[in-house]
């Protein structure tokens, strides 16, 4: 089957898409980008806060000085677009901003133009089959760099060349993902997730200083709201991860996962767990189960 993405106000075959060896975005990770969920549903397919990763994606074009020429309900109406003629419904939908001329240039002149893109495509979950199970971290051997905390806190391609690194150590040692401390040792989020740890019934998580902010990571926020759990941003330690009752992680492709063991240290997953508390409630979200929690639905 043909598959068609969006490419400068066009749909286009994938095939059909050219992007030159000179692009700068392709040698120095100036592009930036989004990653979004759309899930099928009892009343149809729904594509989960869109218009949050769409304002996301905004702010961190205008961070790296791109301009988009397309307003949020123009974005949101090529994603619903793009999602109907692929035929998607369980999908991962990844919006792309780049420059394409002059790889040598380092710096935006007003020759640059911005270039925007967006592909989607079955999508099942960064960890599926570990749902219930839980994943394993390992604490990284590399760390994030406690200044420039604004670049970190948008989506720019070459943020990921860190996480590239991290989740390969983490895998090549027998783990899921790992977690990025700063160079104080304060706890920053896994590769591509935010992070969680649960003490005595309360839900603390990294303050926003450095790290994404993850609208999974708001929606648990919402949810702990909504449920009556006490949540509270901080600066993290290790040492409260290592000693937390329970941990999960969250990020839009892994959704909420629990974590059974952070490098030596297992993790009891009871059924009555907050975490799996969260979950639920998460679930019900993202399957249009409960009436509070359509708003975050965008029907296509
Ligand atoms: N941190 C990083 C570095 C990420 O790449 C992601 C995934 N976008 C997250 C956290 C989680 O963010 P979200 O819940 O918005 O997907």
């Amino acid at each position: 089957m043909k598959q068609f993405i969006f490419f400068n106000g066009k749909f286009i075959e994938l095939n059909k898409a050219k992007i030159s060896v000179y692009a700068n975005s392709l040698h120095y990770g100036t592009a930036v980008f989004e990653g979004i969920r759309s899930y099928k549903t009892s009343k149809g397919t729904a594509v989960f806060r869109l218009k949050e990763h769409l304002i996301r994606l905004n702010k961190s074009a205008e961070f790296m000085h791109y301009k988009i020429p397309y307003s949020i309900n123009e974005l949101i109406f090529f994603v619903k677009e793009l999602l109907k003629k692929n035929n998607l419904s369980n999908a991962y939908i990844r919006p792309i901003v780049f420059f394409e001329e002059n790889c040598i240039q380092l710096h935006k002149s007003n020759e640059f133009k911005t270039n925007i893109a967006l592909i989607a495509f079955p999508m099942k979950g960064f960890f599926a089959g570990k749902e219930s199970t839980g994943i394993k971290l390992m604490v990284s051997s590399l760390k994030r760099i406690p200044f420039n905390a604004e670049l970190f806190e948008a989506k720019v391609s070459g943020n990921y060349a860190l996480s590239f690194l991290a989740r390969t150590e983490a895998k090549l040692n027998n783990f899921d993902d790992a977690v990025l401390l700063n160079e104080k040792k304060q706890v920053m989020e896994c590769s591509a997730e935010n992070i969680f740890y649960i003490k005595k019934g309360k839900v603390f998580t990294p303050k926003i200083k450095g790290i994404l902010p993850g609208i999974t990571r708001k929606t648990v926020e919402e949810l702990c709201s909504k449920l009556k759990i006490s949540f509270k941003e901080k600066t993290v330690s290790l040492k409260e991860l290592m000693n937390a009752d329970e941990l999960f992680i969250t990020g839009t492709a892994s959704g909420i996962i629990k974590v059974n063991q952070l490098q030596k240290k297992k993790f009891k997953l009871n059924e009555d767990s907050i975490s799996n508390k969260l979950i639920n409630e998460f679930n019900s979200a993202i399957n249009a189960e409960k009436k509070d929690y359509l708003k975050w639905l965008e029907f296509i």
